[in-house]
């Protein structure tokens, strides 16, 4: 007997069915004995058609009054879990967000969980009572309701599960796990039955869908046992380990690639003192996330710089830089909405050395010219042309011995 949170996605979720085929999973491991507590998604599609419909109302909407809007989809599918489970004689109570106590900061749409109070799912589950909870949705600390930023339900799911020390959480996807590359992209892409969280969070923010970054920040800061499984079948998953497994890896775990970066270059810029907290504070105070950075040095004390920010981010970015190249004399500002970042991850890098060159190799054997390069311990992830994203993520899984059979 354990304790186990469940969450289940969009697709899991997306109609009667559905929705009826998740009660009978829950009720099946609550027959065995288990406590069950259960985060949901809204159905698929639901969360982006109710932002569609507040951007029928007003070009840019109140953000507060869209998260109350956004809330909506998740309270549906938890009360409509909840009914259908009391309708098979079990005994379930659903909680939105601010029931279940999740706080987090005010930035909404994007609201990040400072605390959980665990004492009312608690004294429910010592009920034996079903807990389904509302995903994606919190309250600040003046009772406003909160979003979690898109695909947050993962995140609801592992920090519940940390505050009230489950002993393990299962995230249901419409896939059988992590695999080693977007099997849409490349079909010879396999499984992986253990992955650490060093690794699934390089790969989450480099582009890999399956989890929503932040719930593998709580899980490896709060040491949560992670299964991302299929709610279609019975299949084991992919487990999320802690610390470097003991298991025989490959140097590269995954190959992911992410189409949301755009990049800007300023032109001869004066090579002094100053210049780049110029041209990098303005984009910060407008909350821009900047990724990698490239500075040349060239003769007559003058410089190119290129950087990446968020594809959604290149407008405001470039306008930012425009007026700064103005300020600070550059010659000019380009920008390049039409490129990608394909990346390699491994933890088994950090021992061993020729990774970098087996990369650069199997793009060159490609054709596939490299922009940007950028490396962590380990990871390595270049900038191509977008055209090319696919086929260097498919080069490359070739390349590190990924392909299955
Ligand atoms: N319903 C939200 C979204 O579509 C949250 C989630 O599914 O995790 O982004
Ligand atoms: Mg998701």
């Amino acid at each position: 007997m354990a304790l186990i949170v469940q969450k289940y996605g969009g697709t899991s979720v997306a109609n009667p069915d559905r929705i009826r085929n998740v009660a009978k999973r829950v009720a099946k491991d609550f027959d065995r004995g288990n406590d069950m507590v259960v985060i949901l998604s809204a159905m698929a599609g639901v969360t982006d058609s109710l932002l569609r419909l507040a951007g029928e109302m007003a070009e840019t909407p109140d953000r507060r009054e869209v998260d109350v809007l956004l809330a909506t989809g998740e309270q549906t599918t938890a009360s409509l879990l909840a009914i259908t489970l009391k309708s098979m004689g079990y005994p379930a109570v659903s909680l939105l967000g601010f029931q279940a106590e999740v706080v987090t900061d005010c930035n909404y749409s994007n609201a990040r969980i400072v605390d959980i109070g665990s004492n009312r799912i608690t004294s429910l589950i010592e009920k034996r009572n079903i807990v389904v909870i509302a995903g994606f949705q919190g309250c600040d600390a003046e009772g406003n309701i909160t979003t979690l930023g898109r695909g947050g339900s993962d995140t609801s799911a592992v920090a519940i599960a940390a505050a009230i020390k489950a002993d393990k959480c299962e995230i249901f996807t419409d896939v059988d796990g992590v695999y080693t590359a977007d099997p849409n992209v490349c079909r010879k892409a396999r499984k992986i039955d253990k992955i650490s969280c060093e690794e699934m969070l390089e790969m989450a923010s480099l582009g890999a869908k399956v989890l929503h970054l932040r719930s593998v920040e709580f899980a490896l800061k709060h040491n949560v046992l992670v299964y991302v499984r299929s709610s279609f079948n019975e299949e084991e998953g992919t487990m999320l380990v802690n610390g470097s497994h003991d298991m025989e890896r490959p140097v590269v775990s995954g190959i992911t690639y992410s189409k949301n970066e755009a990049r800007i270059t300023l032109k001869k810029v004066p090579d002094q003192p100053g210049i780049a907290a110029k041209i990098f504070t303005p984009v910060s105070d407008a909350n821009i996330n900047v990724d990698m950075i490239i500075q040349n040095t060239r003769a007559g004390g003058q410089t190119d710089l290129t950087f990446t920010v968020p594809k959604t981010e290149f407008k405001r970015a470039l306008e930012i830089e425009r007026k700064v190249a103005e300020e600070i004399k550059a010659e000019a500002v380009w920008g390049d909405e039409h490129i990608a970042k394909v990346s390699v991850t491994g933890i088994g890098m950090k021992s061993h050395s020729g990774v970098a060159t087996k990369m650069f190799s199997a793009l060159a054997a490609e054709n596939i010219n490299i922009i940007m390069i950028s490396t962590s311990e380990i990871r390595i992830s270049c900038i191509v042309e977008e055209k090319n994203a696919e086929l260097a993520v498919r080069a490359l899984h070739t390349a590190f011995g990924l392909d299955k059979e």
